[in-house]
């Protein structure tokens, strides 16, 4: 089936409620190949041209959930949205960049999407289409947490983010050369106007995760009106606040007669993790202050 409007998806989701909606078919054609999943029919997402550019609305973007990586990795997107600019261009090889589309990476919701990340620190909304014409709109988060799902007729349309007009970072560490999915991955967005800064890790949690109380110190330790730079070490700090939030220390051990014991170490994979992502960090803080 193939659809050239949304609700045409949506009805054709609805007529067959076994069938499933597929965009560029990177992930889940994988996952058709090694037999994980075999859906009784596919309604193609990639000939609705509604859901392949973007517009704007009331300081927003709207994106569509249609565009590819390939697309939002182009200057002109990275003028717009330059953290999710950055994601796009490390996600994966030129192929899957070509095919894969922003709406398969948010529903797969892989901890390794790398558009994830920038969607939590830029508080990002999901518009979705239901049967009858219905849209309802659901924060990314929600949808990542859980809190939320997808009905099987519903597709994600459009993903609202807001146009900040100011710098705005996403770093990501593989374990290997070329593309290659994240280790840990940053992005660090800055907001002048509500004078606060955005974070969120991706790839050490299920979901992406926000060093809130982090995010709040550094927000008060900037200049947000004059020039004045953050010392190196201020930025160092900042690392180490974000990585030891979404990387804590294991609680300590009972000890005997229920008082607190030793503190057991972190195993050294997880204190490379919490290593690599205070090094994402200060440097994604560093770059979007530069
Ligand atoms: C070799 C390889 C390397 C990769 N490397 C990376 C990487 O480095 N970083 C990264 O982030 N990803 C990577 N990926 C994963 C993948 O390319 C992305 O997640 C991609 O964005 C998925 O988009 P898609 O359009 O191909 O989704 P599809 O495979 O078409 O769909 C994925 C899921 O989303 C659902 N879906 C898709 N669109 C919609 C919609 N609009 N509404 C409702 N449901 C929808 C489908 O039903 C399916 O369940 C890699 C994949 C491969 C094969």
């Amino acid at each position: 089936m193939l659809p050239t409007t949304l609700d045409e998806a949506v009805a054709a989701l609805s007529e067959v409620p076994a069938a499933v909606p597929v965009a560029g078919g990177t992930d889940l054609m994988v996952n058709v190949n090694s037999g994980q999943l075999r859906p009784a029919a596919l309604v193609g997402l990639g000939r609705i041209s509604e859901i392949r550019g973007w517009s704007y609305q009331d300081g927003f973007a709207v994106l569509g959930a249609g565009l590819t990586h390939a697309r939002m990795g182009r200057p002109d997107f990275a003028a717009l949205i330059p953290a999710l600019a950055a994601a796009a261009r490390a996600a994966g090889p030129p192929q899957v960049r070509n095919a894969g589309t922003l709406g398969g990476n948010i529903v797969s919701a892989s901890p390794t999407g790398d558009a994830l990340p920038v969607l939590a620190a830029l508080e990002a909304t999901l518009s979705i289409a239901g049967p009858e014409g219905a849209r309802r709109e659901l924060p990314v988060s929600h949808l990542l947490a859980g809190m939320d799902m997808l009905q099987p007729s519903e597709v994600v349309g459009y993903v609202k983010v807001p146009l900040l007009h100011a710098p705005q970072t996403f770093l990501k560490a593989t374990s290997r050369t070329g593309p290659s999915r994240a280790l840990a991955s940053v992005a660090v967005v800055l907001d002048p106007m509500r004078r606060n800064v955005r974070c969120a890790v991706g790839a050490v949690a299920p979901m992406p995760l926000r060093p809130l109380e982090a995010e709040n110190w550094i927000a008060s330790l900037i200049d947000w009106d004059g020039r004045r730079a953050l010392a190196p070490e201020v930025l160092t700090a900042f690392g180490e606040y974000v990585a030891m939030a979404c990387i804590p220390d294991p609680p300590p051990e009972e000890g005997a007669d229920g008082a607190p014991g030793a503190v057991p170490q972190l195993p050294p994979a997880a204190l490379h993790l919490r290593r690599t992502v205070a090094t994402l960090a200060r440097r994604g803080l560093g770059r979007a202050l530069a």
